[in-house]
């Protein structure tokens, strides 16, 4: 026997059903579902999805015996009906449906009213009794067959019901009378014909097959195409074709044509949302053509088939376990559903639905956590524009760090910080932005950019900052120099107030009121149910007080990295850091740290006591020592107008001091240089110095009561004489500390592994080292010989773009091979000791696939920056339930 390429539905017993949906799509999988539920469908048959592949890869032929096939489903369908396709007297009318396996909205076509022509519709005037609906009828199958099968611009057809408008004074399309709406199908026609040296066909099953071939090549318009891009869809699912029996919205005011919710899908609220037009079809409401009415607004209008409809959604919505999205028709009062959907919905109303159908009983708890995405909470965590606000959009970029920022323009980044410090909020405006831009990025409330992707600085750095951002707004100039930037003819300058939206990219003019991102009750239910359930840990990156108690706000259960470069910043640090670094005597240098050390013990204690009864990873000093050391170019300009102004020869002198050492400092290649405890090595004071620091803070600390667990963490070890050498002095400045103190903390030494030698040696590392945590940025940096600074603005999108890599693995880490180095170690790791404790420092912390690859390989936490928090305890959730469904 031949493969089976059509289904039939509406009528008895379907065909099909819901779980069909990858051979019938979503749409006529779930037509078949609601025949089968009782629900009134008009009846038709899908053509499958198998049938449009088949069709693509045989140059536009269709599978062996499916013409057939479909001819027997038409006569069934004549059949049902009592109606003749093409038949003079008794017209039978069929829409043509695209729907893949996931719904693409509006991204494909759909062709409603074929089987009319010059002869069927006076059948169809004589079976319906109602001129005026048949011949709107037939304009609108010219207007979208000409569109979507013959290639011709809808507006052309706008453009001509316009000019009729005009002409009779009229304002709604519901004006136009008989003979209007008679006189426009000539005029279609005749443009027709003009445009595309055709005529419509007049025959209707040529009209159906030319339906059916447009919405198979439906599926790879450029818009679809791009659509599955951004939603990482396949491209080889294909579309089904559903060809069903047409029902009519637009018989007068005893018809209409609607959309609704079976709940709110922007709150979640438990209340049905809809909105309906009489005497229309289909694709009305949604084009807007007509301002559409409140679904409840029915209930007065036609409250028999209000009644009807409550009925039938609850049904569904029982029946599905999830909200659901619906299309419904009335013809002369009577309702039929046309479609029906999983309805997409906002992070607020994901949490809110599932908590509540929980309590409803309608799903599990576990069901509830896996329904909502944990990459959706981000929209929870950042004010938003409140969404009541009256406001003027003048751009549009990509919605690149959610939340929202109001403030006055500001063009560089010092600028912010000079405005932010006399208490101004600002919006910083850049082309895009670098790392020098940081201070102004922290001081700024959002950012704008007008280069740049999602993974652009500016975007990366906004969200870790959890800053609203709006990138690559291509729309608007920005113009340093006269200060201003221009989008069309608005000109927007320095110190004028913008508001951005980074939910959706927009930029507003002037000062939108902002709401709190309240968390709701639902969200704390929800994550106490997903840490019930997670067996990962969740821990934070964060480096002051302020981060700290914002993540043990958010749930986090410990630091996983504390950076301790920020120490060594800020006006009165860094001349006494550049002092020891630019003295060849040890004795200067230890002078130098002992005045640093009560500064940085300072530091430890607020951390500590932000942190307190949880577990505080801290990193000594990791990065390379001429960041600490002004530039050289800078330096150069100085000298050079000390030497033109005469100015003193000590002075001079001592300039060139500091800059012959700074070039001796230089690096070919700093990331890959003297930095980690390679410095710890070479100038073991440092280290030593932020010990007894960190011990200090901890001795004291715990002699007031305070439970302070600290684990020292030895940056970039790639031997295991490099963590030995570096252990060694921690150890011993430990000791030395709790006697002096006299008071014992426990505490644990550890390393970052970060290198891939220390991925291979791992056994040999877990023999001294007391836990090991990835800090998997290094190590893609190492593994894939990539500098992440230099490859994001240049050739990475261009990897993205062709498909070379699906990722950037800075965002997501890449399982295959650094995933296989990470899973290595650990395994090297146990083996030596089996209960190392062993965590993930990196970005990927907080990236929901690798939280869920952290989870299989058994690490004891992830850790991630304060406003992740939530996400990775939802993402462990999902990991480990996914995982014990298997
Ligand atoms: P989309 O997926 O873009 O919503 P649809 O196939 O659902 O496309 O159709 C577009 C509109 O036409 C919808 O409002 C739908 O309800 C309506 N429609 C489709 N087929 C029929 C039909 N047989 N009778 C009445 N209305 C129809
Ligand atoms: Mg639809
Ligand atoms: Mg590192």
């Amino acid at each position: 026997m031949s493969k089976k390429y059509v289904y039939f539905f509406g009528e008895g017993k379907a065909e099909g059903n819901s779980k069909m949906k990858n051979l019938l799509g979503g749409k006529g999988a779930n037509l078949a579902e609601m025949t089968n539920l009782d629900i009134p469908v008009p009846p038709g048959f899908t053509i499958t999805t198998e049938a449009c592949i088949y069709y693509y890869q045989h140059k536009g032929k269709y599978p062996k015996g499916m013409k057939e096939e479909i001819d027997r489903n038409l006569k069934r369908l004549e059949k049902a009906m009592g109606a003749g396709f093409g038949d003079k007297y008794n017209p039978l009318l069929v829409s043509v449906r695209s729907g893949a396996r996931v719904s693409m909205p509006g991204m494909m076509d759909t062709i409603l009213n074929l089987g009319l022509n010059d002869e069927t519709i006076k059948g169809l005037i004589e079976a319906m009794g109602h001129e005026r609906f048949a011949w709107d009828s037939y304009r609108r199958l010219i207007q979208m067959f000409a569109h979507v099968v013959m290639g011709m611009e809808s507006d052309e057809f706008e453009e001509l019901i316009e000019g009729k408008k005009k002409e009779l004074g009229i304002k709604l399309d519901t004006e136009l009378n008989t003979s209007a709406l008679k006189d426009l199908v000539g005029k279609f026609k005749k443009r027709v014909r003009e445009r595309t040296k055709k005529d419509f066909p007049q025959d209707p099953r040529r009209q159906l097959f030319m339906a059916i071939d447009a919405v198979f090549g439906s599926w790879n318009t450029q818009r679809a195409i791009t659509y599955r891009k951004l939603h990482n869809l396949s491209h080889t699912w294909g579309t089904a074709a559903n060809v069903q029996t047409m029902v009519f919205g637009n018989m007068g005011r005893d018809s209409g044509t609607g959309v609704a919710f079976t709940r709110d899908p922007a709150t979640g609220e438990k209340k049905f949302f809809g909105e309906y037009l009489l005497n229309a079809q289909g694709e009305d409401v949604v084009a807007g053509i007509r301002t559409p009415k409140k679904i409840s607004k029915l209930a007065r209008e036609m409250p028999g088939v209000y009644r009807e409809l409550v009925r039938i959604y609850k049904k569904l919505e029982k029946h599905y376990r999830d909200i659901q999205d619906l299309e419904f028709t009335i013809q002369k009062k009577r309702l039929f559903l046309l479609q029906t959907r999983t309805g997409k919905r906002t992070a607020q109303a994901a949490l809110k639905i599932a908590v509540d159908m929980v309590k409803e009983k309608l799903i599990s708890k576990k069901e509830a956590i896996l329904r909502v995405e944990p990459n959706q909470l981000d929209q929870l965590l950042h004010r938003r524009i409140d969404p009541k606000a009256r406001i003027k959009v003048i751009a549009k970029g990509l919605a690149a760090s959610p939340g929202a920022a109001v403030g006055e323009v500001v063009f560089t980044a010092d600028h912010a910080q000079e405005e932010a410090e006399r208490g101004r909020k600002v919006v910083l405006v850049r082309q895009e932005t670098s790392p020098e831009d940081i201070h102004g990025m922290a001081a700024a409330q959002g950012i704008l950019t007008s280069r740049g992707g999602l993974t652009s600085h500016a975007a990366v750095v906004a969200r870790g900052m959890g800053k609203c951002c709006v990138a690559g707004c291509e729309a608007i100039d920005v113009d340093y120099n006269r200060k201003r930037f221009v989008v069309g003819d608005i000109v927007v300058k320095e110190r004028d107030y913008i508001s951005l939206n980074g939910n959706t990219g927009e930029v507003i003019s002037g000062r939108v009121p902002t709401i709190e991102p309240a968390l709701s009750k639902e969200f704390q239910i929800l994550m106490k149910w997903a840490d019930e359930a997670r067996r990962l840990g969740v821990r934070t990156n964060a480096d002051t007080p302020k981060d700290v108690r914002k993540a043990r706000e958010l749930g986090a259960e410990g630091i996983g990295l504390t950076r301790t470069e920020h120490m060594f910043f800020g006006e009165k640090r860094l001349p006494i850091v550049q002092e020891m670094i630019l003295t060849r005597d040890a004795k200067t240098r230890e002078r130098a740290l002992k005045k640093l050390l009560p500064m940085q013990r300072k530091d430890f204690k607020g951390i500590f006591k932000a942190m307190e009864g949880f577990p505080v990873t801290i990193r000594l000093l990791d990065p390379p020592l001429h960041e600490f050391l002004p530039r050289i170019e800078e330096l150069l300009v100085e000298i050079a107008t000390l030497k033109a102004k005469k100015g003193s020869k000590k002075r001079i002198a001592q300039k060139e001091k500091l800059l012959n050492k700074i070039e001796a400092l230089k690096e070919m290649n700093p990331m890959l240089g003297h930095r980690g405890c390679r410095l710890g090595i070479t100038t073991p004071e440092i280290y030593r110095m932020q010990s007894q620091a960190i011990f200090e803070a901890a001795c004291e600390l715990s002699k007031e009561g305070y439970k302070v667990i600290p684990e020292v963490m030895i940056p970039l070890v790639g031997h295991i004489n490099e963590l030995k050498f570096t252990q060694e002095d921690v150890h011993r400045v430990a000791k030395e500390v709790m006697k002096r103190k006299k008071v014992k903390v426990d505490y644990t030494v550890g390393t970052m592994i970060e290198l891939p030698r220390a991925c291979i040696t791992a056994d040999e590392i877990a023999e001294e080292a007391d836990f090991f945590s990835f800090g998997t940025n290094d190590l893609t940096q190492t593994v894939f010989g990539f500098s992440r600074d230099d490859i994001e603005g240049k050739f990475l999108p261009v990897y993205l773009e062709k498909g070379i890599l699906k990722n950037n693995p800075f965002a997501v880490l890449d399982q295959r091979g650094v995933g296989e180095l990470v899973e290595m170690a650990v395994r090297k790791g146990r083996r030596v000791k089996k209960n190392l404790k062993i965590g993930i420092c990196g970005e990927h912390g907080g990236e929901p696939s690798s939280v869920e690859f952290c989870h299989r390989i058994g690490l004891d936490y992830v850790s991630c920056s304060p406003y992740r928090v939530p996400i990775a305890r939802l993402a462990a959730a999902h990991a480990a339930l996914k995982s014990r469904k298997v």
